[in-house]
């Protein structure tokens, strides 16, 4: 009888060996400009009582009205949810372990995220997040410091100009009286809306913007503009990160309809948007978020943020050609029948010296050993035969013809070996 096979969950990836090279590189990229730029690693759990994200996200949002692994833990009864997006528990564990009480923080951090969409290009139900928060700042110089160094990482990692769309949502004070303004224009034009549309009339005008319907485009081109809605603070706030941005080079455009729904955004909210990646191509959203942490139950503090889709990124790094290095190791060991111990030890000296290295396994013939690692994509091929052993010696082969000697094979000691190979690789 044939065995069933199992498989992943729809719209949850492996990352296979293949794509790991565009990860690292991503990853390491985005961690180290991360502290470039004086942010400090947070990790938190994957699983959060759901109440934090109803609380945190808001109860009329996409996510937490639609999206949310929920579920009830069977041992205990508690109420629990992956995590849908990682600010809430990051602002949790800052009032949990107190951590702006010494002055503000700058984090960030990378790991899964869940959300029960439908699977398509660039949406998936488990995707990954790289994000920074800087709580405790007012700005709007620490705006302008994350779009800085967002605009820094496009370049690092290849796939620069992103457009930058900014847009300021005023104070709470602000939206509400544009919440009324909108209302009353939408009830005008109540034919035209869509079920989404009409079920948030009342409970989150603001989000009727940010319809992807066709239909209802006019619509919401026409609609009254919350920049006319705003307080002169919050216009001189947007006036101010404007001016920080032109200073620094970083081109933008400003865009009225710009919301991104969740109610605790306040002042700036952005979003980097790329035309190369069809309907997904927003790659990176984010703003300040003033009362937040105040709403969790923590001390007031201002804060703002951003989150971004990783797998969004690394597609694009694909569409525009990005191929980092990648190769299963530095140096390939083929080794005569019997002096398996010989290959052993001198595979162990190179990797003293930090020189990544397969030492061919199983039996094969030479050449095919030699076949093996050209596939590896080492740069060399380290040599143990029966004459070299009985000289006290090793073969180097160059594989690449990139490499000086490509194609010849040098005998030497493990000594000269391992200095050459310190100098290539
Ligand atoms: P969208 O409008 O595409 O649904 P969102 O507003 O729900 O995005 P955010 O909650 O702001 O997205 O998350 C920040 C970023 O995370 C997004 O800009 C996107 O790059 C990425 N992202 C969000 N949801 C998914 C998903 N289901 N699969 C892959 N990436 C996602
Ligand atoms: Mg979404």
């Amino acid at each position: 009888m044939a065995i069933e096979k199992i498989q992943a969950i729809r719209g949850m990836s492996d990352m296979l060996p293949e794509d790991a090279p565009l990860w690292h590189f991503f990853e390491k990229e985005a961690s180290s400009l991360a502290k470039l730029y004086g942010y400090q690693h947070i990790r938190t759990p994957i699983v959060e009582q759901t109440r934090l994200f109803k609380r945190g996200i808001g109860e009329v949002t996409d996510i937490v009205e639609k999206e949310m692994y929920s579920f009830v833990d069977s041992l205990n009864g508690d109420e629990l949810s992956l995590r849908p997006e990682n600010t809430a528990s990051v602002v949790r564990a800052c009032i949990e372990h107190n951590l702006l009480y010494e002055g503000p923080k700058r984090l960030w951090y990378m790991g899964p995220m869940f959300r029960h969409e439908r699977p398509q290009r660039g949406r998936y139900r488990q995707f990954h997040q790289f994000g920074m928060e800087a709580m405790g700042f007012k700005g709007p110089d620490t705006d302008a410091e994350q779009l800085l160094m967002l605009n820094r990482l496009w370049k690092r990692l290849g796939i620069a100009p992103v457009r930058l769309e900014l847009n300021c949502l005023g104070q709470l004070e602000d939206r509400k009286a544009y919440r009324e303004v909108l209302i009353q224009y939408f009830e005008a034009h109540k034919d035209i809306l869509d079920e989404d549309a009409s079920r948030r009339l009342y409970s989150n005008p603001l989000r009727i913007l940010d319809t992807k319907n066709p239909d209802m485009q006019d619509l919401v081109n026409n609609a009254p503009k919350l920049y006319d809605s705003l307080g002169e603070e919050s216009k001189q706030f947007l006036a101010d990160l404007e001016a920080i941005l032109k200073a620094e080079g970083i081109d933008y455009v400003v865009n009225p309809r710009l919301v991104r729904g969740l109610d605790y955004y306040n002042l700036t909210v952005f979003e980097w948007v790329t035309d190369k990646l069809g309907a997904q191509g927003t790659i990176c959203g984010g703003g300040r978020y003033d009362p937040l942490i105040g709403m969790l139950g923590g001390r007031d503090a201002p804060a703002c943020g951003f989150a971004m889709g990783i797998e969004r990124v690394l597609e694009l790094m694909k569409e525009c050609g990005v191929k980092p290095e990648s190769r299963e190791c530095d140096v390939y060991v083929v080794w005569d029948k019997a002096l398996y111990l010989n290959a052993l030890s001198a595979a162990e000296r190179l990797r003293d010296a930090d020189i990544a290295t397969i030492i061919h396994s199983g039996s094969m013939k030479f050449g095919n050993q030699m076949k093996r690692a050209d596939a590896s994509g080492a740069l060399y091929a380290l040599v143990i035969g029966a004459d070299e052993a009985a000289a006290g010696k090793v073969g180097l082969k160059a594989l690449r013809e990139n490499l000086e000697g490509y194609g010849e094979q040098k005998t030497l000691t493990i000594d000269e070996a391992v200095s050459l190979l310190g100098q290539h690789v």
